[in-house]
């Protein structure tokens, strides 16, 4: 490795990982350290997304939402499945497997695209004339003109309930439990709450969850968040809305959690197992921010502008460790805004055009403003939706629940916002973020040709209902 290097990235997950790709890409010499450590305490590329949440958590959903629809879904189309079982320890070995394949691809696009991979805690040394120093803790010090950080996140504790790693647990020791845990019990109803209590409700644990916040998924539109929490809650997710957990205890078979309900009655609910899956927090600590005057925000995030440079020169923050919402793609998106910024091109992320999106049963989805946004700023907005019920490949796939809503400029007609709480939500938000990205009106998706019968003439019917000529209903 050279002596002193264009950019120094510090983090591997898909805000680092992709931005030292880009680097390269555009003949920027490029490393990238990143501590994390996978099996056998080797390294493992890929962040927290790759080890221990975005594609494990899909992994898992998919198993139990196979699992669920033998048991559930099947005997309707005629198919009988009638000893089916699970095997948790395959289902999680197939997960390990699809995370390792994938760190080991990272490895080798590292290798084929020429970024340096060291392993270690990294932290800012200083600045020698316009090089920047790193050092790796236990290791080498590195020297680059410019610097990423792309720390990421970690799940934030909850002192009540300080995990042990085996009956307390956050996301980590969820997705790779031995066995379903008869009774499950969760703090925080957010995505990861959510989607996490879906894997093991559907393999059968009795699953409670105790939601601080007295609303149902805040950021999400109002209506997508009652029909959500109409349909968790006919699947027998017990969610408690404005629950206070006051203290966690432990005994050797069983977990006690001491709560208050949103009326303040104390209650008591006995689990096997507890996921505390209260929201993360960023990682800055071991970066000797203060050390070398890097600025961070009053909720410790690494203080960015608009196109992720940070306080100091030539040193940039991209991901969950800065402001924006917590997800890969953004992380990503801003991971190559800065390797072209730094490479002398145009970079540019749209906070607003960044999807959020939630693989529970139904999914939910959603870009652009929600109505609850826009009635605050005062925007005058037409609405118009579709339910999934009146669509015929809906219908085939025996997924009928929800609907996509799209949100209209009064005046203009320009898609504000698109919500979705249904079959395929995830796939489905693509095409609004597309439209909005081109600024579209929603005349534009009415007036598009849409395949049937397909999910996206939901979307083309929620378009037409904007100028209430919807067809099928
Ligand atoms: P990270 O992925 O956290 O990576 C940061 C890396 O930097 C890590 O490897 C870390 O070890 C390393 N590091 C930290 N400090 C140092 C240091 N000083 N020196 C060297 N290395 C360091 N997002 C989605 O978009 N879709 C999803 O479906 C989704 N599902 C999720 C499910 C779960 C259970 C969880 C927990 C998260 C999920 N997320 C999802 C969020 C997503 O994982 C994060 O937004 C994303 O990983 C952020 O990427 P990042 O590059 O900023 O940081
Ligand atoms: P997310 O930010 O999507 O990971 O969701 C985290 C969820 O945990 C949010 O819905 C928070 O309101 C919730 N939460 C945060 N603190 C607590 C707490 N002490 N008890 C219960 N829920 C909490």
């Amino acid at each position: 490795m050279p002596k002193s290097l264009d950019v120094v990235v510090i983090g591997a997950g898909p805000g680092g990982y992709v931005a030292a790709i880009r680097c390269a890409q555009l003949g920027l010499n490029t490393a990238c350290i990143d501590d994390w450590k996978g099996v056998q305490g080797k390294p493992s590329l890929g962040g927290t997304c790759l080890n221990v949440g975005c594609i494990p958590s899909k992994a898992l959903l998919e198993s139990s939402e196979n699992f669920e629809r033998v048991t559930h879904d099947f005997a309707a189309h005629g198919i009988s499945a009638d000893n089916a079982s699970m095997d948790v320890l395959k289902m999680v070995k197939r997960k390990n497997k699809i995370v390792s394949d994938f760190t080991l691809g990272i490895s080798q696009l590292f290798k084929k695209n020429k970024v340096g991979s060291l392993h270690g805690k990294a932290q800012l040394l200083g600045r020698d004339g316009d090089v920047w120093r790193v050092g790796i803790v236990d290791g080498e010090e590195v020297r680059a003109k410019n610097i990423i950080i792309a720390t990421g996140s970690t799940s934030r504790i909850l002192q009540q309930a300080p995990l042990d790693g085996v009956q307390v647990v956050d996301n980590v020791g969820a997705l790779s439990f031995s066995e379903t845990p008869k009774r499950l019990a969760i703090i925080g109803a957010g995505v990861i709450g959510l989607e996490l209590g879906s894997v093991w409700r559907r393999l059968g644990a009795e699953v409670t969850i105790l939601e601080a916040s007295p609303v149902f998924l805040p950021a999400a539109d109002e209506q997508v968040a009652k029909e959500a929490l109409r349909a968790f809650t006919k699947q027998k997710l017990a969610i408690h809305l404005g629950a206070q957990v006051d203290s966690v205890t432990q005994s050797a078979d069983a977990v006690k959690i001491n709560w208050r309900d949103i009326n303040g009655a104390a209650l008591e609910l006995v689990a096997d197992k507890l996921i505390v899956a209260v929201g993360r927090v960023p990682n800055t600590q071991g970066l000797n921010a203060e050390s070398v005057g890097l600025k961070l925000d009053a909720a410790g995030r690494i203080e960015v502008d608009e196109q992720c440079r940070t306080s100091l020169p030539h040193v940039y923050a991209v991901g969950d460790v800065v402001r924006g919402p917590m997800l890969a793609h953004k992380a990503s998106e801003e991971g190559v805004m800065v390797a072209e910024l730094i490479g002398g091109q145009m970079g540019h992320t749209d906070l607003n055009l960044v999807p959020n999106v939630m693989y529970t049963a139904p999914e939910i989805a959603w870009v652009g403003q929600t109505v609850q946004q826009l009635k605050a700023a005062g925007v005058d907005y037409k609405a118009g939706q579709f339910p999934f019920l009146a669509n015929g490949r809906a219908r085939a796939l025996g997924d009928t629940a929800g609907f996509i809503k799209i949100l209209a400029d009064a005046n203009t007609d320009r898609v504000l916002g698109v919500h979705i709480v249904g079959p395929m939500a995830s796939e489905l938000i693509q095409q609004a973020v597309l439209a909005m990205a081109f600024s579209a009106s929603s005349e534009d998706l009415a007036r598009t040709v849409h395949a049937h019968p397909s999910l996206t003439e939901v979307m083309h019917e929620a378009a037409l209902a904007v100028d209430m000529r919807a067809i099928h209903i």
